[in-house]
C-alpha cells in the first residue's frame, strides 16, 4: 500500500492478448467508480500511454507471455508487487496464444517462411501462462473475464477472505440450472472437465462450454473421454478443444 495514503497503488498490464478482459473491466460502470475509489490506478495500459511507475502494490496482468521482454516485465513486476492478479484465460492458461506453444518455432516459420526477420527470432519465446513464469496470487478465469468476478477477486486481494476455494467441475452448476445436457444431443461440451465458477454461463445461454475457465483440479479426463465416445462426438474434437485453454497443463497429454 502507498505509505502516504494507504490506498493500494495498482497497475494494469497487457501482454499478448486481445485486450478484451481489460475492456470488460470497463463494462461495470456502476461498480467501477466504487472500485476506483478504493484503489489508486497508477498505470493502465489500455487507457493511457504513460509509462509504468517504479513502485506499486497490486499488479493486474492480462495476456500470455510470448516475448523475452514479457518474461523480463513479469520478473520485474513480481519483484515489486505485493499482489499479482491475472485476468483472463490468456494469462491463466496461455489461452489462444498458447495454442502455438507445442511447436511455436514452426509457427514463426509458417508466418515468415525462409525470411524470418532476425528481430522476430530474437524477441519471441514459447507462449506461456503467467503462473508458469512468476508466482500468481489470484486468478480471474475465463475468456473474457466476468467483470464482477474481477471485482470479487480484487476485493479478496485488497481486504483478504476466508472464502473456500472450490475445485469441482462445472456440470454441477449446469445441472442446477436445469437446462439438460448437450451430450444427450450428441454435442460436444467441455463443462465436464472445466473449473466451476462461471455459473455454467454458456450452457445456460444455449451454447456448449468451450472450457475457457481451464481444467478443473477434479477433472477426470479418462471418464470424460468415455462419455464423449458414447455420445457419438469424435474424440479428436474433444482433445482439440482441450488443447485450446490447457496448453500448459500436463494432464492433457495423451
Ligand atoms: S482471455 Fe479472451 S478476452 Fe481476455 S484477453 Fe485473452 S482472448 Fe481476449
Ligand atoms: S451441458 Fe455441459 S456443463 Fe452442462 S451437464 Fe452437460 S457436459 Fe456438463
Ligand atoms: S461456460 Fe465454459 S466457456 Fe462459458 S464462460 Fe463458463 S467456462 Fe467459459
Amino acid at each position: 500500500m502507498s505509505e502516504t495514503t494507504n490506498i493500494p497503488r495498482v497497475v494494469v498490464i497487457g501482454l499478448a492478448s486481445c485486450f478484451g478482459c481489460q475492456i470488460n473491466i470497463t463494462n461495470i460502470e456502476s461498480h467501477l467508480m466504487e472500485v476506483l475509489g478504493q484503489i489508486d490506478v497508477r498505470y493502465w495500459q489500455l487507457t493511457s500511454s504513460d509509462t509504468m511507475p517504479d513502485e506499486f502494490d497490486v499488479a493486474v496482468i492480462e495476456g500470455a507471455a510470448t516475448t523475452k521482454e514479457a518474461l523480463e516485465t513479469l520478473a520485474s513486476v513480481r519483484e515489486r508487487a505485493k499482489v499479482v492478479i491475472t485476468i483472463g484465460a490468456c494469462a491463466a492458461t496461455a489461452g489462444i496464444p498458447g495454442m502455438a506453444a507445442p511447436e511455436w518455432q514452426d509457427r514463426i516459420n509458417d508466418v515468415y517462411g525462409d525470411n524470418t526477420p532476425a528481430i522476430v527470432s530474437d524477441i519471441a519465446c514459447k507462449p506461456q501462462a503467467v503462473h508458469d513464469v512468476i508466482k500468481v496470487d489470484y486468478e480471474v478465469p475465463c475468456c473474457p473475464i466476468d467483470p464482477y468476478a474481477f471485482v470479487h477477486v480484487l476485493q479478496k486481494a485488497l481486504y483478504g477472505s476466508n472464502e473456500y476455494s472450490r475445485t469441482s467441475t462445472m456440470c454441477g452448476e449446469c445441472k442446477r440450472n436445469e437446462r439438460g445436457c448437450f451430450y444427450g444431443r450428441g454435442i460436444l461440451c467441455m463443462g465436464m472437465i472445466t473449473k466451476q465458477g462461471c455459473g455454467a454461463r454458456c450452457p445456460n445461454l444455449g451454447r456448449p462450454c468451450n472450457g475457457c475457465a481451464g481444467l478443473s483440479p477434479d477433472a477426470n479426463l479418462d471418464a470424460a473421454r468415455v462419455v464423449v465416445q458414447h455420445s457419438g462426438v469424435p474424440l479428436k474434437r474433444f482433445n482439440d478443444a482441450l488443447a485450446m485453454f490447457n496448453q500448459d497443463d500436463p494432464r492433457i497429454a495423451l
